[in-house]
């Protein structure tokens, strides 16, 4: 039977790789963004296939309506991914209350709620898959990254607890680590603003700085490649 997955920022990057990536699998991608519009052309390319919906991972009531939606319309969601994100780079000391809640609520709380809004239903049918999009940053940390890095720090925490959790209910969680992968996301990524003035901070902080300013990593990897390694990982028979 074809699965149904629902997958956050779906219309960019590691989000529209996988959702293309389940599509060629025959599979069923509710693809989820906030520019909604972006996924335009995915949905008139397969339109038996993909549904493009509008859901901000910041607001809890969107998400919970949004899967019961899902589960009454399509009966149930066999994969969640869990990939929203963005990244925030500078010194430890700009780095504001109100960004880091702000990263927390995409990264760490917005993946929570949705777990805990399709979980019951994967538990009922003693099946599922649970993706957490992490990075490479969850596992280690550098300079100008504390934001961004504390936050995948703690989904990977919740994330390791989750899977112990569920494995013996025949739900999988798989942790994805991506290293620089050239998508939008550096492009896109919040600079603090004065950090051309902290001169101690030039020779850590300025270079993932300038890795942004740039527009890519260092070593760019194929969004498209990571998700079909996403996509066996999920049907081998040991999911790491
Ligand atoms: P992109 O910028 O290409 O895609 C990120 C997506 O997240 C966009 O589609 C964006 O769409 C969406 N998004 C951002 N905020 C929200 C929100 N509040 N609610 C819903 N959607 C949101 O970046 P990537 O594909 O690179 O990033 C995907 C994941 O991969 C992230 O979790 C990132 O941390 C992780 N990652 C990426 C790496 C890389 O090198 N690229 C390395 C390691 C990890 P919109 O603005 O329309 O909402």
């Amino acid at each position: 039977m074809n699965k149904v997955w629902l997958v956050t920022g779906a219309n960019s990057g590691f989000g529209r790789a996988i959702s293309e990536a389940a599509v060629g699998a025959g599979d069923v991608v509710i693809a989820a963004a906030r520019r909604v519009a972006t996924l335009d052309d995915l949905v008139a390319a397969h339109p038996d296939q993909v549904e493009a919906l509008t859901l901000d991972v910041t607001d809890p009531a969107a998400i919970d309506a949004a899967v019961q939606d899902v589960l009454a319309r399509h009966g149930r969601i066999d994969v969640l991914v869990n990939n929203a994100g963005r990244t925030h780079i500078g010194a430890f000391e700009e780095t504001t209350d109100a960004e880091l809640r702000s990263l927390f609520d995409v990264h760490v709380f917005g993946p929570a709620a949705l777990v805990r809004a399709v979980l019951p239903s994967m538990r009922e049918r003693r099946s599922g898959a649970v993706v957490q999009m992490s990075s490479m940053g969850g596992q280690m940390s550098f300079a100008g990254f504390a934001a961004y890095s504390g936050t995948k720090f703690a989904l990977e925490g919740m994330s390791e607890a989750l899977r112990d959790e569920v494995a013996p209910l025949g739900i999988k969680v798989l942790v994805v680590e991506p290293g620089a992968f050239r998508t939008s996301l550096m492009a896109n990524a919040v600079t603090s603003a004065e950090i051309d003035d902290y001169d101690d901070y030039a020779a850590t902080v300025g270079v993932t700085r300038a890795m942004a300013a740039s527009g890519d990593g260092t070593q760019p990897g194929d969004p498209a490649k990571a998700a079909a390694l996403i996509l066996a990982a999920l049907d081998a028979d040991d999911t790491p």
